[in-house]
This record gives structure tokens, C-alpha cells and sequence, in this order.
């Protein structure tokens, strides 16, 4: 165990005190949509960690869940390193990505995607956001992300790109307000991965579990595609009935790794 758990109840006497005197000097701060289920907590500093081990995040990129209580809250970390999100680095947000409490933290700058998505995908509760390596040629190639084998049978929706001068021009290509996550959001659309140029991915689920291993398995398909690409011969990839099929049934197995994952993340 480390000390991380631990600290869950102490995030939520101190969610409930401040919800009793709000520090926004305006006063005008969200209003807290209540206590957090230390179990979900637990699960999000859990893909935080889980999502560097694998190699999806590194020292930037961020993963955010629902508030179970409040379809217009959501929870992410303060401004920090993945690995290094504990409990108590939680922060709540409105839907526009005001926080309910800032104390002083810095907040990520691209919180905006997370909001943004919750807006436009009413099914959705958790969003990962990563520069995830492998993935990240897909973006600025015309060469499309597909799905090479059924554990990233989901690829087989199809992948959309974001493309950021579309939407805001000339930027630093980070998605620092509501206009470029809206965009970006537009770009999903119904799907569960969006390729961002220059810059990197989005993936969500409806659980934390699911995107998470969706995240996890968009950046192995990548690596395995330019393997394939690089044999020289033509690619069988998956038929859109094969990855249906597929994504059904892995869906409905996705405990297994989830739990070899977290077991991994608390041994560290
Ligand atoms: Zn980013």
C-alpha cells in the first residue's frame, strides 16, 4: 500500500470544510457537487500512474473522471507530473473549467478538453489526454490509424484528426481555452480516440477502466502498425465487422488487465 490511498479521507474533510467557507475571493466559484467516493478517487490517482507506467503519459498529459454526483463537475489533478498525482492533488471543476476550489494551485492548462468533452458526450465519464509516442506520427502523417488486431478493435470506428489551425490559426497547439476544446470535442465527435497534430491524442470511455486501456492499447496498435507498415508487404487490417465483434468482447474483459495494472501502480 502507499501512502497516496491514505490520504483520500483527508481530500474529502478538506472538500467538505472549504465547501462550508468558499476561498474564491469573488465568491462566485462552482458550486461542489459533495464528497468523492474514495474508490473512484483511488481509480483516477490509479490511471494517472498506471497511464505513465505504460508509456501513455510521461511528465505531462492528464486523465479526468465525472463527479458521480454531478454530471457537470469533473475531477483532475492540480498541474503535475502524472506519476507523482496523489488523492490529494484532486481538484473539482465545473463543466467551463472553473474550479470549485483553486487554493492557490496551478491548474493544467489544457483542462479545456476534458470540460469540453463532458459538454458535447453526455455518455462519457472518464478522458485521458497524452502525447503518447507512437501515436503521435499518425497525427501528421496521411497515414491512417487502423486497427491491426482485436485488442484495439475500437480503432475500428474510426480515428479522427484535430486539426488546430482549422479551429484557432497559428498556436503554441496547446488547448488553452473553451473555443479549442469545443473544436477538438467537434473532432471526436462520437468516438473514442481524436488525433491532435502536432501535439497528440484523446481517448475516452464511459469508465475509467475502459479508457484507460484504450489509451493503453491506441499507443501498442500504433508501435505494432509501423512495425507492419515497415515489413514492406500489403496489411490485413481488422474488417468494421471483425472490430465490432471484437471490441464487444474485449470490452467485457478489460477487469483483467485493469487489475494487473493497478496491482503494478501500488507496488511501485
Ligand atoms: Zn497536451
Amino acid at each position: 500500500m502507499t501512502y497516496f490511498l491514505h490520504r483520500a479521507p483527508s481530500i474529502l474533510l478538506s472538500a467538505a470544510r472549504a465547501s462550508a467557507a468558499p476561498d474564491s475571493p469573488a465568491g462566485d466559484a462552482p458550486e461542489s457537487a459533495g464528497p468523492v467516493d474514495p474508490n473512484l478517487l483511488e481509480d483516477l490517482v490509479l490511471a494517472n500512474r498506471i497511464l505513465a507506467n505504460q508509456g501513455v503519459l510521461d511528465g505531462y498529459g492528464h486523465v479526468s473522471v465525472r463527479h458521480p454526483k454531478n454530471p457537470e463537475r469533473y475531477l483532475l489533478s492540480r498541474s503535475l507530473a502524472p506519476e507523482l498525482v496523489t488523492a490529494a492533488d484532486i481538484m473539482e471543476y465545473d463543466l467551463d473549467s472553473n474550479p470549485v476550489h483553486l487554493r492557490g494551485r496551478t491548474m493544467y492548462l489544457e483542462r479545456f478538453i476534458h470540460g469540453e468533452i463532458y459538454k458535447a458526450r453526455p455518455e462519457i465519464n472518464a478522458v485521458v489526454h497524452s502525447h503518447s509516442p507512437a501515436v503521435v506520427p499518425f497525427g501528421v502523417s496521411n497515414v491512417p490509424l487502423r486497427p491491426l488486431y482485436h485488442m484495439s478493435a475500437f480503432l475500428g470506428e474510426g480515428v479522427p484528426l484535430f486539426e488546430i489551425r482549422d479551429a484557432g490559426g497559428m498556436t503554441d497547439l496547446l488547448v488553452r481555452n473553451p473555443e479549442l476544446g469545443r473544436a477538438l470535442a467537434q473532432s471526436l465527435a462520437d468516438k473514442s480516440v481524436a488525433l491532435m497534430r502536432g501535439h497528440g491524442n484523446v481517448v475516452v470511455g464511459s469508465t475509467i477502466p475502459l479508457a484507460v486501456y484504450r489509451a493503453v492499447y491506441t499507443e501498442v496498435n500504433a508501435r505494432l502498425q509501423v512495425q507492419a507498415i515497415m515489413l514492406g508487404g500489403s496489411i490485413t487490417y481488422l474488417e468494421p465487422e471483425e472490430g465490432r465483434l471484437a471490441a464487444t468482447n474485449i470490452a467485457g474483459t478489460i477487469g483483467r488487465p485493469w487489475e494487473l495494472w493497478k496491482r503494478k501502480a501500488l507496488a511501485k
